[in-house]
C-alpha cells in the first residue's frame, strides 16, 4: 500500500502520517518527487482498519500495490530513479558503460585493458575477482588479490569500479576495493546476500537470474531496497531458452517491461547475453535502441587466451568501435554519451 501526499502537504503533514505508521508497527519508506511525497507502507495492513488515513491532514489517497514487490514499483516512486556513483549518474539522460575483462586475471592484464577502455570513454571498469563458474574446475579468480588490483587499476584512471560479491561475508571486505557491487545471476536469489547488500547502502548491479522471470528479479531488487538501499541497477544478461545458438537469449524486452513497472535503471549485458563476441556490438545497439541506461562489456586484449570468456570478449579495437556508434546512437533515442570521460 501507498499514501500518495497532497502536492501542498506540510512536512508536518508527513511527520504526522510516518509517526502514526510507526506507532502501528508498520515498515515506511518515503518516496520525495518533485511535486508529490508518496509513503510506502510494509507490513500488516489490518492493523490499520481502525485508523482512516485518507482522512489525516495533507493525504490525497491511499493505493493498494498489486504487486508482489512495492518499493522498486512505479506506483511507489513515478519518477525514474537516478544513481549516482562517484561523479557519474546512471538512469539519467547520459548513458553508463561498464566494461572490462570477465576475470582479473593479472596486474599487467588488468591494466592494459583499464587503460584502453578508459580512452575508449568507458566510466567504469568491470573484472571478477570471484568467479562462480559453472564447472568447479574452471579459473575461480584472483580473490581479495583480484580486488586489489581493480583498486590500483581506479587509482591510476579514475575508473570506478564495479566487482562481483559472492557471499554475504564478503561485502564488507569487498567494498574497501569497489565502487559498485555486482550481484552475479547465479546469486540473484541469495536471499543472505541481498539484505547484506541492502544493509550496506552501497550501489550494486543486481544481474537477472539464468532462468528468472521479471517479477522474481524485480522481488530480488525488493530484498535489498527493503533494507534501505534503493541503489540498485538492474542488468538483463540474457535467461536459458530452448535456443541453444546463443550461450543466452537476451531478452531485449525486459527492457521497456522494466522501464513501464520499476523505476529503476536498467542497463543490459550483451556479452554473456550472447557468449559471441560477434553479435556483442548489435546487440547493445538494440539495447540502447529499446530505452537501457547503459551496458556492460567484457572486453579483453587477447581474447583466445583469456581464462574466462574469451569467446563473448570483444578486443579494445572493437571495444573503441561500439562505444563511438553508442554515441551516435544515443541523441536519436533522446539520450547522450560523451566521449571524453
Ligand atoms: C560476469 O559478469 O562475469 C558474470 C559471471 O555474469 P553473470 O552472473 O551474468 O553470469
Ligand atoms: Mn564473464
Amino acid at each position: 500500500m501507498v499514501i500518495v501526499m497532497n502536492p501542498k502537504a506540510t512536512e508536518k503533514d508527513i511527520a504526522n502520517v510516518t509517526e502514526t505508521l510507526k506507532c502501528l508497527g508498520l515498515g515506511v519508506h518515503i518516496s520525495k518527487g518533485a511535486h508529490v511525497t508518496i509513503i510506502g507502507v510494509i507490513g500488516n495492513k489490518s492493523i490499520l482498519a481502525g485508523t482512516p488515513l485518507e482522512l489525516m491532514p495533507g493525504v490525497d489517497k491511499i493505493v493498494h500495490i498489486m504487486e508482489s514487490y512495492k518499493l522498486a514499483s512505479r506506483t511507489f516512486k513515478p519518477e525514474p530513479s537516478v544513481i549516482r556513483v562517484g561523479d557519474v549518474s546512471i538512469g539519467g539522460k547520459e548513458l553508463a558503460i561498464i566494461a572490462g575483462p570477465c576475470a582479473v586475471e593479472s596486474e599487467e592484464q588488468l591494466l592494459k585493458i583499464a587503460r584502453a577502455v578508459k580512452k575508449s570513454g568507458a566510466q567504469f571498469l568491470r573484472g571478477g575477482a570471484y568467479k562462480p563458474r559453472t564447472s568447479p574446475y574452471a579459473f575461480q579468480g584472483l580473490e581479495e588479490d583480484g580486488y586489489k588490483l581493480l583498486a590500483q587499476a581506479r587509482e591510476e584512471t579514475g575508473l570506478l569500479i564495479v566487482s562481483e560479491v559472492i557471499s554475504a561475508n564478503s561485502v564488507e571486505m569487498a567494498l574497501k576495493y569497489v565502487d559498485v557491487v555486482q550481484i552475479g545471476a547465479r546469486n540473484m536469489q541469495n536471499f543472505q546476500l541481498l539484505r547484506e547488500v541492502g544493509r550496506s547502502g552501497c550501489p550494486v548491479v543486481l544481474k537477472r537470474g539464468l532462468a528468472a522471470t521479471i517479477e522474481e528479479w524485480i522481488n530480488a531488487a525488493e530484498y535489498i531496497m527493503k533494507e534501505g538501499n534503493y541503489n540498485i541497477i538492474l542488468c538483463e544478461r540474457g535467461i536459458r531458452t530452448y535456443e541453444t545458438y546463443t550461450r543466452n537469449t537476451l531478452d531485449i524486452s525486459a527492457v521497456p517491461v522494466v522501464k513501464q513497472i520499476s523505476h529503476l535503471p536498467i542497463i543490459v549485458d550483451p556479452s554473456h547475453g550472447t557468449g559471441k563476441w560477434s553479435l556483442v556490438e548489435p546487440m547493445a545497439m538494440a539495447a540502447i535502441a529499446a530505452g537501457a541506461d547503459g551496458l556492460m562489456i567484457e572486453v579483453h586484449h587477447d581474447p583466445k587466451c583469456a581464462l574466462s570468456d574469451g569467446p563473448q570478449s570483444i578486443t579494445p579495437e572493437n571495444f573503441d568501435r561500439l562505444v563511438q556508434r553508442i554515441s551516435k546512437l544515443a541523441p536519436i533515442v533522446d539520450r547522450q554519451y560523451n566521449l571524453a570521460h
